[in-house]
């Protein structure tokens, strides 16, 4: 009989009855099929009900089945030893399961303890937990950020003036980068801008501050704010309302937030200003 990973098909089933768990599966009634190809597969039966074992290898054609397996011996085996990743093999068309899939997971690894080679130590099953931690934190943002929320919710945008070149950066930043001096001078600029670009997004990833999906097309304008050094642009989204009518060239004016905190939330979009 053919090998895989030093063992064979034939022993993954020999050996169901000494891991079986009846106690786990005290209500459970089901049949399961599997049609293993290639060298060393053939057609197996395992039937489960109410904390009984029955598994036997078939002559025949599969009967109809609770959940029904296919997939060519050296997956079946990999699979068995955790040697191979059963969710990748599916996804390759490689591993098919008809039928119930919840007794593949959910009914199979309890009913069973984990196939592994004879004499080999069982490895510690690994437990994976998936959650969403939230946690209280307060985040200092120094002078520059701290001045530009502090505009926010005044509705006044902030920008910093270069003492040595005169750029004028939004959002306010502490070094010109093109003169490498501090640039603590800060000046009002805005309210309203020009469109220089925009991106249009169809293809929306989880939002960074809520995890949450936007919902598609929406647009992020790159915006002169008047009174800012051409070049440097404010990026910001626009109001959904607009998408379709938005183009370079426009002038916008900001739409706040009833509420203002001091944060990102403060300015909700800006809109053509018509
Ligand atoms: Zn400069």
């Amino acid at each position: 009989m053919a090998e895989y990973f030093g063992t064979n098909a034939e022993a993954v089933f020999a050996t169901m009855p000494e891991r079986f768990i009846p106690e786990k599966v005290q209500d459970v009634d089901v049949t399961i099929g599997y049609d293993i190809t290639g060298e060393g597969g053939g057609i197996w039966l395992v039937a489960i009900q109410a904390g009984t074992l029955k598994a036997e290898k078939i002559d025949s054609e599969l009967p109809e089945c609770s959940a029904s397996i296919k997939t060519d011996a050296e997956t079946f085996v990999g699979g068995s030893l955790g040697r191979i990743d059963l969710n990748a093999a599916m996804f390759a068309g490689k591993f098919k399961v008809k039928g119930d899939i919840s007794v593949m997971t959910n009914i199979l690894p309890k009913a069973f303890k984990k196939f592994s080679l004879a004499g080999e130590e069982q490895a510690e099953e690994f437990i994976s937990i998936k959650a969403m931690p939230s946690i209280n934190q307060r985040f200092a943002t120094g002078a520059h950020m701290g001045q530009w929320f502090k505009g926010l919710m005044n509705k006044k945008f902030y920008a910093a003036k270069c003492p040595s070149c005169g750029r004028i950066q939004i959002p306010p930043r502490e070094v010109c980068a093109e003169c490498v001096v501090r640039s603590d001078d800060f000046v009002e600029v805005g309210p309203n801008g020009t469109v220089a670009n925009m991106d249009i997004v169809y293809y929306a990833s989880p939002d960074p501050l809520t995890g949450k999906v936007r919902s598609t097309p929406y647009v992020t304008l790159y915006l002169w704010m008047d009174g800012t050094t051409p070049g440097e642009c404010l990026s910001f989204d626009l109001n959904p309302k607009d998408t379709n009518r938005i183009q370079r060239g426009m002038r916008v004016r900001p739409v706040w937030n009833e509420v203002r905190n001091a944060g990102i939330d403060d300015l909700l979009y800006f809109e053509i200003d018509d």
